[in-house]
């Protein structure tokens, strides 16, 4: 596995569609690998495809709980609302507003190319929603309340909580 260089906001990549992927090769296993090495160095809680350079629909993502793969997602249902803070590791240093479904429901293939269901509820239904735009070339920038802010650092001792960073 490789740690993958994340392409940023301004790189025309991260706004075009994403192909649906037709059958598991060692190459998207690869793939898949290299996106987990990634998130997790960077410290992030999701990671989609584009951000690497690869126009496929795949997505990871773990908010705490293990990682998560999901080929070829759709989001079939949603259900409330939550306004929180929202960063991506492809615009860094900015974090903003974003309103998002409070439940979100989604179909999706594992890494087996098996069909499945997950549904995710508070963070991990924000991630869904946040990655899955991804994959539609769409950034939270455009999404969010009042812009962008400046991520400002603390002091560590201030135990004070982070941007998600997607
Ligand atoms: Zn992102």
């Amino acid at each position: 596995m490789a740690i993958r260089q994340i392409r940023e906001i301004g790189d025309e990549i991260l706004t075009k569609k994403c192909k649906d992927v037709p059958k598991m090769t060692l190459r998207t296993k690869i793939l898949i690998g290299d996106m987990l090495e990634t998130m997790y160095d960077k410290n992030g809680v999701g990671l989609a495809a584009p951000q690497v350079g690869v126009l496929k629909r795949i997505v990871v993502i773990d908010v705490g709980e293990g990682p998560i793969v999901l080929i070829n997602p759709e989001i079939i249902e949603t259900s409330g609302e939550q306004t929180g803070e929202e960063g991506c590791l492809s615009v860094p240093g900015k974090w903003g507003y974003v309103t998002r479904p409070d439940h979100v429901k989604v179909r999706a293939l594992n890494q087996e190319m098996e069909p499945v269901e997950m549904e995710g509820e508070g963070l991990l239904a924000r991630a869904f929603c946040h990655e899955i735009d991804h994959l539609s070339g769409q950034l939270y920038v455009d999404k969010t309340e009042d812009g962008l802010h400046d991520v400002t650092y603390e002091d560590p001792e201030d135990d004070l909580e982070e941007t998600e960073e997607q």
